[in-house]
């Protein structure tokens, strides 16, 4: 790190502590040869490439702000909406690479986002995976209709009482 009053490069830390909850860690640094002082922080950062290449840090508010979006109108509350922010993040931290697509923060979203709250889904994943046509909308349904049935505790027991209730 190079003194920014004289650019002389042999400087050393006289002070280090965690910041931001440990995920910086602030420096007090002097200059070898001026003496003076100053501070530098260091920041672990997990960076989100863009698709036109542009890098920016990893940032639970704009996954916020992104569902809160396309929760507009439904019952979604802020609450929720932090908890998938944080689900997100840990996911990708989980990831293991410091550079990210922005494709696969959109990825982390939608689980989470599918089992929050289907419409604001539906929204997400038609901006997010540009759907053109009604058909890419019926095939999201589609799957998200045989995921329901997959999670209804007996789904032939419904079946059976709608067959059986005009002879009832
Ligand atoms: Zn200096």
């Amino acid at each position: 790190m190079r003194c920014p009053f004289c650019r002389h490069s042999d400087c050393k830390v006289i002070d280090s502590r965690e910041v931001e909850e440990g995920t910086a860690t602030r420096r007090r640094r002097a200059c070898a040869a001026c003496g003076k002082r100053f501070t530098t922080v260091e920041e672990a950062v997990l960076a989100v490439v863009k698709r036109s290449g542009v890098t920016e840090p990893f940032s639970r508010d704009k996954v916020v702000s992104g569902v809160r979006r396309a929760c507009q109108g439904r019952s979604v509350d802020e609450d929720a909406l932090q908890q998938l922010a944080h689900r997100v993040e840990e996911a990708v931290r989980a990831g293991g690479t410091a550079e990210i697509p922005s494709n696969e923060v959109g990825l982390a979203i939608l689980g989470p986002l599918k089992e929050l709250d289907e419409v604001a889904y539906l929204r997400f994943a038609s901006v997010y995976r540009s759907f053109t046509s009604i058909e890419d909308f019926e095939r999201e349904i589609a799957d998200l209709r045989v995921a329901a049935a997959g999670e209804a505790a007996d789904p032939r027991d419904r079946a059976d009482r709608r067959e059986t209730s005009p002879s009832g």
